[in-house]
């Protein structure tokens, strides 16, 4: 059972491992380690455990926070599949969205993406028939990027030895499309501006237009929902509940209200974790997956980060986008409500991506750059049992943190008049974004509240309220010092910011984080484990 750091707790006196923060790639480094016979004890600040995975309830509704839909699960014998099931023991089941995953709309044009990646090249080429050979092109080059993946990422679990012997061959190729920009890349395929702004009608998947993200990372979403797009049964927070037995399994336990403040290090080897109260735990192993600002700004002791030029690292990434959340609740079910399973994709039909998200930035007042609307309560076959005659939604739009930036360390829901203002604006212009595609929905509205980056700084603890740790551009992909090992002894990174944002990128860096503290491939693990 997930206990609370503020109440009686029970803990063993020395941990194998302490992992700090428990979003999904703490979780799975937590649980790849308990099933290999190690306690683990997970620190989580927050009042609820699972990071981005956490729900929250207000007035008889339940919001997921930072899961859409997941890729790949509903293929028993996928890699993400088979991770899941592992670290779950089973447990964690999957309702398959359907036929259309994502529907693009730009101005008055829609654009399905299909299930089946044969079904989606024939859609699209029913909307841009001359353009058959660059969507079959492009196609094939997404399923080769996806292939020299498995070899990169796995070289971050190599020793430094093997590492220098056989790592720069085992990036090479990933590395070559991770280096270019999605706008190079698929400039070189196609002239068509709209099939350009179709085929990255995903990118708030990885919060970063075609001419700044990297092609690797746009691929790796793109060929993720291939397959379609799934959503957990019972809602996210079945996640934590199904991985923390494991972690139990192997005398571990997670902790929440439980703020680290700094990493204990002695003679260069981490040796446990000061909390915020001053209290310490001891261990003999620390892993960080609360993202490398957070790791190495507020919990490296700043006389080891001066030795290690760790700050000089920092430098060559950025935080990514900031968002905000319209969460809303409204009486009736999904089907009476006529709410769809599939997610919306909603642009400006004049520019592309690029000049549209930077107009955007530079006046907040401009047309969103992009609205993205989900019906989680549609998407799981449990909700109507849970919350019969309820539904939600939730609408997304960037929103730079500079904007909000000026009531940083005000209280959560107590930040003022001026910011409540702003927030009412913003809500109104969302709500009005879905009534233009759900017009019955007019009226029906029974509750709703805006999440802004503050929000996702509180409860979360990035920096800038960034909604995918750091961004995914091509420079990203070449910085070696995000990987597992740190310069400290026995001090490990995980988490989306070693491998990439997404439930799947930050699931796959706690078996990259696990390997790598174990000294074996614990992949194969996945492969064997009897369902
Ligand atoms: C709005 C939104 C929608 C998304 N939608 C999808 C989607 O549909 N599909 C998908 O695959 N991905 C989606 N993502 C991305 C996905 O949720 C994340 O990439 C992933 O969950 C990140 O996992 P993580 O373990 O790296 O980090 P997190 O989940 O961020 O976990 C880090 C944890 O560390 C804790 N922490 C920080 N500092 C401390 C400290 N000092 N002491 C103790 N604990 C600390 C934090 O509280 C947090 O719980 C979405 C993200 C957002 C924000």
């Amino acid at each position: 059972m997930i206990q609370s750091y503020k109440r009686k707790f029970k803990t063993e006196k020395n941990y194998d491992t302490i992992v700090i923060g428990s979003g999904i790639g703490g979780l799975t480094t937590a649980a790849f380690l308990s099933r290999e016979g190690k306690s683990v004890l997970v620190l989580e600040r927050h009042y609820t455990a699972g990071g981005f995975t956490h729900i929250f309830k207000r007035n008889g509704y339940e919001w997921d926070v930072g899961i859409h839909y997941i890729g790949e699960v509903q293929r028993p014998n996928s890699a993400i599949r088979r991770m899941f099931d592992y670290i779950s023991d089973g447990k964690l089941q999957w309702a398959d969205m359907g036929r259309v995953y994502d529907r693009i709309i730009i101005g008055k044009k829609e654009y399905e993406l299909v299930k089946g990646v044969e079904n989606f090249k024939a859609q699209l080429i029913i909307y841009f028939p001359e353009e058959k050979k660059a969507i079959d092109e492009y196609v094939d080059l997404v399923f080769d990027v996806v292939k020299s993946m498995g070899s990169y990422y796995s070289s971050k679990a190599l020793p430094p030895f093997l590492s220098r012997l056989l790592g720069g061959r085992m990036r090479k190729k990933y590395l070559k499309y991770a280096g270019r920009t999605t706008r190079e890349v698929l400039e070189s395929i196609t002239q068509n501006e709209t099939l350009i702004k179709v085929l990255t009608g995903q990118y708030g998947d990885y919060g970063l237009p075609p001419k700044l993200s990297s092609f690797a990372m746009h691929a790796t979403v793109v060929r993720h929902y291939f397959n379609g797009g799934s959503f957990p049964v019972g809602g996210s927070s079945e996640i934590v509940k199904t991985i923390d037995p494991v972690i139990e399994k192997g005398s571990g336990t997670i902790l929440i209200n439980a703020e680290v403040d700094e990493i204990l290090i002695q003679k260069n080897k981490a040796i446990g974790v000061q909390m915020k109260d001053g209290r310490k735990f001891h261990a003999k192993h620390v892993v960080s997956s609360t993202g490398i600002f957070n790791t190495y700004e507020k919990l490296i002791p700043p006389a080891v980060l001066k030795k290690h030029k760790m700050q000089k690292q920092l430098k060559k990434v950025n935080p990514s986008v900031a968002h905000a959340c319209l969460y809303i609740g409204l009486k009736g079910s999904p089907e009476a409500l006529q709410l769809p399973k599939n997610n919306l994709w909603i642009y400006p039909e004049k520019g592309d991506h690029d000049t549209i998200v930077a107009n955007y930035l530079k006046d907040p007042k401009a047309p969103f750059p992009v609205v993205y609307i989900s019906f989680p309560a549609a998407k799981d076959p449990s909700w109507s049992y849970r919350y019969p005659d309820r539904s939600t939604i939730d609408i997304i739009t960037l929103l730079s943190f500079d904007l909000v930036k000026k009531w940083e360390g005000t209280q959560w829901m107590k930040r003022g008049k001026d910011y409540d203002q702003l927030k009412a604006e913003m809500s109104d212009r969302l709500l009005e974004v879905l009534f233009q595609q759900l017009p019955h929905l007019r009226g029906k509205i029974d509750h709703s509240e805006l999440s802004t980056p503050l929000t996702t700084q509180n409860f979360v603890n990035y920096k800038e309220g960034e909604i995918y740790g750091i961004d995914h551009t091509p420079e990203r992909f070449k910085q070696k010092f995000l990987e597992p090992r740190t310069p400290i002894k026995n001090f490990y990174l995980t988490g989306q910011d070693i491998v990439s944002a997404g439930v799947g990128g930050a699931m796959f860096s706690g078996v990259v984080t696990a390997s790598a503290m174990q000294g074996k491939n614990l992949v194969k693990k996945i492969y064997k484990n009897k369902k």
